[in-house]
């Protein structure tokens, strides 16, 4: 992974777009261990730029996940697909929180639910404790 100095006045600018939440699984900052990173929806080695256009916040979790992978296969009919962008698509449009499982309800969602692992246990408890003390979503 490659680490880029991202500037302080464009730091600010992604997080107090995406409200301090990961702009893919939607967890907040204050809910994690860990700060949330600086992400580049098209990656660096896919020509990329450090834009406010092409940054996203993501939680340690997803960020990881998605690395520098722009497409997987939707789980439904194995075709090709891209991964959700936080800066083209509507959450609303591809996924749907039910309890606290994120479900895919398009390829780009069912593809991005799967390949970034929204629903692993630990994180669908996470998920459920904060929904039970409302901060989540
Ligand atoms: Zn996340």
């Amino acid at each position: 992974m490659t680490r880029v100095y991202i500037q302080a006045g464009l730091r600010r600018v992604v997080y107090k777009r995406a409200g301090g939440k990961c702009e893919y699984c939607l967890l907040q900052e204050d809910d994690t261990s860990f700060t949330h990173h600086y992400e580049h929806v098209i990656p660096l080695r896919h020509g990329g730029a450090t834009t406010a256009n092409n940054l996203a916040l993501a939680c340690l979790e997803c960020n990881l996940a998605k690395g520098t992978d722009l497409t997987t296969f939707d789980p439904l009919d194995g075709n090709i697909t891209r991964l959700f962008s936080p800066r083209t698509d509507q959450w609303d449009e591809h996924f749907e929180l039910k309890n606290a499982m994120i479900e895919g309800k398009t390829a780009i969602g069912r593809a991005t639910v799967y390949f970034l692992r929204f629903n692993d246990p630990l994180r669908m408890i996470q998920r459920q404790a904060l929904i039970r003390i409302g901060r989540y979503p």
